[in-house]
């Protein structure tokens, strides 16, 4: 356990509570959570099972209609064709993901991991015993992992490459021509296979477009476990629904994990995920146009505030800005700002805004804002981020 850490993004939420708890006002850009309600059908769906008595223990993959529900979705969006027990539901994405480097690494396996990237990956890939090699993909003009960084990689020992798109914190999507070229390189090295954590795909914007490697190279489709789930795209992060479609020996030895452990996800929440995948849609996309507009709105401010820039992300609700330029200044009170952990905690401290350090994605030198938040609270963060650079000297 010495070798894990505990989730970064969280420990500045939670210091950031702790303030607002002692008065402080604060403006939190931290979230990595839609701001928006659970749409109302969907936990009118979650009441009904409570009162219809769905109470009970379910089957470890998850409810047959939610899993029929998942399938009829990769078949109608990307033209994938699974089956109900090539899927299996859990606790968020996150637990989908642990089940499977759990139930596939043997101790001193490789798992590739392009950075920056979501503080977990690396963690669990530890917990399971196994290495993270990370590839550093920050100086890229895209953000985003080449076939070439792949080739150099690889190793006899790798057994997954992880692959996030839109990715978190960066916002890069991986278009179908990077997955061509990144499909290449697979097809040379048989033993390796590709986690797709696909969580944040409906949040794309165009005219970026999202695309799934398991539709571009059909022939790997027995090496891709897709991850994805509810809790982004239909703002249900605390139901806990996240799910995985990939090979049944996979799903089986992953359900066998779960089955000792959680078993499954409350079946209240399963339904409620049924409702968001089989019903009506239309949330979907009201979110990602809200999403869109603020996120041109962040980042026009961010590139006009002194010290800061950023790129235009296509996808996810977050920006990755530089603050490269501010480091080994000093605040007017003398306190040297040496790295973006500095500087991220300053911010939070002395003006009241809350932003993820980079360090915390493998992304030194940068910071992560989420704009999962009003345009209002946007407004005064960007305002208050201005105000702080321009005492740095
Ligand atoms: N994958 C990525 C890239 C994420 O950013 C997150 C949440 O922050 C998750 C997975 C976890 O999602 P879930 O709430 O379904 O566990």
């Amino acid at each position: 356990m010495q070798n894990v850490a505990p989730s970064a993004t969280k420990a500045m939420v939670a210091r950031t509570r702790a303030l607002e708890v002692e008065g402080h006002d604060i403006v939190a850009l931290t979230q990595g959570e839609p701001d928006f309600d659970t749409p109302v059908a969907i936990c009118e769906a979650g009441v009904a099972a409570i009162r219809g008595g769905r109470t009970r223990y379910t089957p470890v993959t998850g409810i047959l209609d939610l899993r029929e529900a998942i399938v009829g979705n990769l078949q109608t969006d990307h033209s994938l064709v699974y089956s109900p027990d090539e899927i299996i539901v859990g606790c968020g994405a996150k637990q989908v993901i642990t089940n499977a480097l759990l139930a596939t690494l043997d101790p001193g396996d490789e798992v590739i991991v392009p950075a920056p990237c979501w503080v977990t990956y690396p963690e669990v890939v530890k917990l399971a015993g196994g290495i993270p090699v990370i590839v550093d993909c920050l100086s890229s003009p895209t953000f985003k992992f080449t076939p070439e960084q792949f080739a150099r990689a690889v190793t006899p020992r790798t057994r997954w490459l992880v692959l996030n798109s839109p990715c978190n914190p960066t916002g890069a999507v991986y278009n179908q021509r990077d997955l061509v070229a990144l499909a290449e390189i697979l097809r040379m090295h048989p033993h390796v296979a590709v986690l797709c954590d696909e969580i944040y795909e409906k949040l794309v914007y165009q005219p970026a477009r999202f695309a799934s490697l398991a539709a571009i190279a059909p022939d790997l489709r027995d090496r891709i476990l897709i991850v994805n789930g509810v809790s982004k795209a239909h703002a249900m992060t605390g139901w806990r629904v996240g799910y995985g479609a990939g090979p049944v020996s996979l799903v089986k030895a992953m359900a066998t994990i779960q089955g000792q452990t959680t078993s499954h996800t409350s079946s209240i929440a399963q339904y409620a995920a049924l409702e968001a995948l089989a019903g009506n849609q239309s949330h979907l996309d009201v979110f990602r146009d809200t999403f869109r507009k603020r996120r041109d709105f962040i980042c026009d401010r961010l590139n006009q505030t002194e010290g800061l820039t950023c790129r235009v992300p296509d996808g996810t609700f977050y920006v990755l800005a530089s603050c490269s330029a501010l480091l080994g200044r000093r605040t007017s009170d003398g306190m040297a700002i040496d790295s973006d952990i500095d500087f991220a905690t300053w911010l939070l401290e002395s003006f009241g805004v809350a932003v993820v350090p980079g360090a915390s994605f493998l992304a030194p030198g940068h910071i992560r804002l989420s704009y999962a938040a009003s345009k209002d609270e946007i407004t005064r963060a960007c305002d208050r981020l201005q105000a702080a650079c321009e005492t740095l000297a």
